[in-house]
């Protein structure tokens, strides 16, 4: 090696410019590297941020979503949201991931009875056989009075389980509609 690059080797490292530059203590300049100077944040190059809330728990943290070429390339925690102040947990500070993920589905998957394979529905084909399943549950399995005369205008043939990826909101629609539907077996995962 020339003397010229053991010098500018020498020079290079973080204690020598800590004790001969104007960074003394060594948190700022002195311990950068030029690999990091060379780095920008994805928060930097994003064409737009859209303000959203993390999808995995009830509590409803806020999020700033970082979209470039029309694709979620970051997403940090919203420093406006008053629940959480710009804090993410763990989860919530891996949504990217979720978003991202080439394992995530994106189709509707449905396993026949008796099936070995799942198979692929479109949209409108889904919502309809749920509809018709619903509907001819409640049908079959209406109790207008109990054993003892009572009305009780209900079915025990449909029960409901939240999971923790609902948020409040989403959790007063669903208690809301089976209610109307006459289920009485409304649950959430985060009770049991
Ligand atoms: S999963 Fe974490 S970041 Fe997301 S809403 Fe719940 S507590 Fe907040």
């Amino acid at each position: 090696m020339a003397l010229q690059d053991i010098r500018r080797t020498f020079l290079s490292w973080p204690v020598v410019r800590q004790l001969t530059g104007s960074d003394p203590t060594g948190r700022g300049a002195a311990v950068v590297s030029d690999h990091t100077r060379a780095v920008t944040a994805r928060t930097e190059t994003a064409d737009r941020v859209v303000q959203s809330i993390c999808p995995y728990c009830a509590v409803g943290c806020g999020q700033r979503v970082y979209v470039k070429d029309e694709k979620v390339v970051q997403i940090e925690g919203d420093h406006d949201s008053p629940i959480s102040r710009g804090r993410l947990c763990p989860k919530g500070s891996a949504s990217e991931q979720l978003v991202n993920n080439p394992g995530r589905q994106i189709k509707i998957l449905y396993r026949r009875p008796y099936g070995t394979e799942w198979e692929s529905l479109d949209l409108d084909t889904a919502m309809q056989m749920i509809t018709e399943r619903v509907l001819d549950t409640r049908a079959r399995t209406w109790q207008a009075t109990d054993d003892q005369g009572r009305d009780v205008n209900r079915t025990l043939g449909i029960a409901g389980l939240g999971g923790a990826t609902l948020d409040n909101e989403e959790n007063y629609l669903i208690k809301k509609i089976f209610t109307a539907m006459g289920a009485i077996q409304i649950e959430n995962q985060a009770r049991i």
